[in-house]
């Protein structure tokens, strides 16, 4: 992201009066909150806008204005479709299948395809939101507490509540921006990031309970019999890898959590000074050096084998 590209995707915003703005299948605080928190800056701008997450807002992100503005489809025409906190154009799901490429791809993963005919990426920012708070700064657009609370969504939920080595000065710094906006920090944490459900710690309990270690390698798996057991009604981990994270004297984490599609969605988090993004990437994934995923074809048990043996063969090529 440079001087030339956000003048370019200002002058887009200026000539454009429906937007379309989409983040990613099983959307995390960043996907939602840059989704929100852009959707809010541009309508104050005066144009018309669609939200769109193909999986829906979870949950615990519906304490936010806006997050029932939110569609799983797109429907008509747009002068203008901006794709947020996605690395690739699969990330996406199928909303764009009748709309082709879209225009601008405002993201922060290194792994990034730049996939859109304007690409605003910057790897070094924690969260996505990160680049929609330098774009209303760059652009003067317009900053108020609903947008503040979707942008520090995504700052506490991507940077794990500061915890992460790329949480930098900058980082607090427009986190405490955001708070003299009117954002509750300490309410938005305990909503989005410390809160679960019932169900939810039922389901991490199976996941807890066949936990397995081997050396610097831990990892878990959660299956539909799992979901079912617990009526846990998301399709994703429920956020246990970032649990197993806690185990001391760990390098990798592995979670694999069955789909019903016949794919397994495959989690890694590692310590600093291993990049699993490296591992993800060979599995078709993608990611950032400490957090990285994918989504694979094929049966629990056999993706399992295949990644732990690939994850091994990582740790001890000594990367
Ligand atoms: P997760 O394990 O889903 O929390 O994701 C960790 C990181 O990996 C996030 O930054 C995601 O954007 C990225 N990621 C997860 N799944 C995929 C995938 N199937 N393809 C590309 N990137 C992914
Ligand atoms: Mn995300
Ligand atoms: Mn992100």
């Amino acid at each position: 992201m440079n001087k030339e590209n956000i003048q370019a995707f200002g002058n887009l915003v200026d000539r454009a009066d429906r937007i379309l703005i989409i983040s990613h299948i099983r959307p995390d605080g960043d996907a939602v909150g840059s989704l929100i928190g852009l959707g809010l800056i541009l309508e104050e701008l005066g144009k018309e806008i669609n939200l769109v997450l193909e999986d829906g807002v979870p949950k615990v992100f519906h304490h936010l204005t806006g997050f029932d503005r939110v569609f799983k489809e797109a429907a008509g025409i747009y002068d203008l479709v901006i794709t947020v906190d996605c690395s690739d154009i699969d990330r996406i799901g199928s909303v764009l299948d009748e709309y082709g490429e879209p225009d601008v791809n405002i993201d922060h993963h290194p792994t990034n395809t730049h996939f859109a005919s304007l690409n605003l990426i910057r790897e070094d920012a924690v969260a996505t939101v990160e680049l929609i708070y330098d774009l209303t700064l760059a652009l003067s657009y317009p900053l108020n507490q609903p947008i503040a609370e979707a942008l520090l969504t995504g700052l506490l939920t991507d940077s794990l509540g500061f915890r992460t080595s790329n949480s930098s000065p900058r980082t607090l710094r427009i986190a405490a921006e955001l708070q003299e906006q009117g954002a509750d920090l300490q309410a938005l944490y305990r909503k989005a990031m410390l809160e679960k459900s019932y169900e939810a710690i039922r389901y991490w309990g199976k996941g807890l309970g066949r936990i397995q270690r081997d050396g610097g390698l831990v990892w878990t798996s959660l299956s539909l019999e799992d979901r079912r057991e617990t009526e846990y009604p998301g399709r994703d981990d429920a956020d246990l890898v970032n649990v197993l994270t806690r185990i001391r004297d760990v390098d990798i984490c592995v979670i694999f959590v069955e789909q019903k599609n016949g794919t397994v969605k495959v989690s890694w988090r590692s310590r600093p000074g291993f990049d699993v993004s490296l591992i993800a990437t060979q599995f078709g994934g993608g990611g950032h050096k400490p957090a990285a995923g994918a989504d694979i074809n094929g049966s629990l048990d056999q993706i399992q084998a295949d990644v732990l043996e690939a994850t091994r063969k990582f740790l001890t090529s000594g990367e």
